[in-house]
């Protein structure tokens, strides 16, 4: 018995080893958030926040007021009357509340703590328009300015853009900036009854785009590499700021660096602001905050074009069914993984009980 049962025994974890012979889980459904933290990528200021990994109520560390800045600067805490305009270095109930706030609309695991994956989100380069705040309406998951601000003409409308003749990069030309605003301008253009026209007379466009440096004059001074990338007004201010800082790149492929910025990626999520809408909870959508250097975000899912058609209706050559398609297609991958490692697994249970049973 024993002979026949060691062979069983090593037929079934042969069989076993069969069934796992590459990782059965997409990869894609990790939280990216939970990744290790890297120091070359993120803004010097804000990689301070690193030693208040951990932090969590009653915690009080020296130049904790630092990070309840950012808090308020992005729309999640304001300075208690009773703290005679400054915040404390104490993790507070209020600044609990704050945490809890933006990890819902970061979509993280709401702990109330700041745990790896929420310093992470708080490090990674990201757009300067406030995520939340009392001014600003927010559903489930796209959002919108205080009021639902639109452009209002006749449908359809024509909205013009032109380029700062004074503030713009000189490493990246004309022409290849002047293609990817076309090409993200025509992503809207898409999904709603709205035409996008470049025209030359900056003064009279109704959106102006610029790349501008430190404090330039409207309240929202940039922070020098990664950090704020960029931000935009909302519906019919039209100002579309980018920080001149950063490495901008039209092609990933021939830009080394480790804190290039993908300039068509940051040019569609701005158009969305200047058309009306605020920051969405969707990890995947164009509208959500942050944007990893060196990475490429372009496509408007379908929380994106649900946001800006309640806006403006959609465009009549729209179907839903081609943007459909186009998700499925890119989850594709994901669901027969997930199937895949259910069979795996399956077969595997069975494999057991059979062995058992002849054993
Ligand atoms: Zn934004
Ligand atoms: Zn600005």
């Amino acid at each position: 018995m024993f002979p026949l049962f060691g062979y069983y025994s090593f037929l079934f974890f042969f069989l076993v080893l069969c069934c796992f012979p590459l990782p059965c889980f997409p990869a894609r459904i990790i939280p990216e958030q939970i990744t290790v933290i890297t120091t070359d990528t993120r803004n010097a200021t804000w990689h301070n926040f690193t030693r208040f990994k951990d932090a969590e109520k009653g915690s009080h560390i020296s130049g904790m007021s630092e990070l309840k800045k950012y808090f308020q600067r992005f729309g999640y805490l304001s300075i208690p009357d009773n703290q005679n305009g400054n915040f404390t270095d104490v993790f507070d109930t209020q600044f609990e509340s704050a945490v809890m706030l933006y990890q819902q609309k970061l979509g993280l695991p709401v702990t109330g703590k700041l745990d790896s994956g929420t310093i992470s989100a708080i490090m990674s380069p990201r757009c300067g328009v406030s995520d939340t705040g009392p001014r600003i309406h927010s559903t489930k998951h796209f959002a919108y300015f205080y009021g639902r601000p639109r452009w209002e003409r006749g449908s359809p409308m024509t909205l013009t853009y032109a380029f700062s003749p004074s503030n713009m990069i000189d490493y990246i030309s004309l022409s290849e900036i002047r293609t990817v605003f076309e090409r993200a301008f025509s992503r809207w253009a898409l999904v709603i009854p709205v035409n996008f026209a470049e025209i030359e007379d900056y003064e009279s466009a109704n959106i102006k785009i610029g790349f501008f440096r430190g404090d330039h004059g409207d309240g929202e001074p940039f922070d020098g590499v990664l950090g704020v990338l960029a931000h935009a007004f909302s519906p019919e201010n039209g100002r579309f700021h980018l920080d001149e800082a950063e490495t901008w790149a039209v092609d990933l492929e021939k830009v080394k660096s480790k804190v290039a910025v993908d300039l068509e990626s940051v040019a569609t999520h701005e158009i969305g602001h200047v058309l009306g809408l605020a920051h969405s909870s969707v990890t995947e959508a164009v509208m959500y905050p942050s944007l990893r250097p060196r990475s490429r975000k372009v496509d408007l899912k379908l929380d994106d074009v649900e946001g800006v058609q309640a806006l403006y209706g959609s465009n009549p050559n729209f179907k839903f069914s081609s943007l459909l398609e186009s998700e499925n297609s890119s989850n594709k991958g994901n669901v027969l993984n997930c199937r895949s490692s259910k069979w795996t697994f399956s077969l595997a249970v069975v494999s057991f009980f059979l062995l058992l049973m002849i054993t």
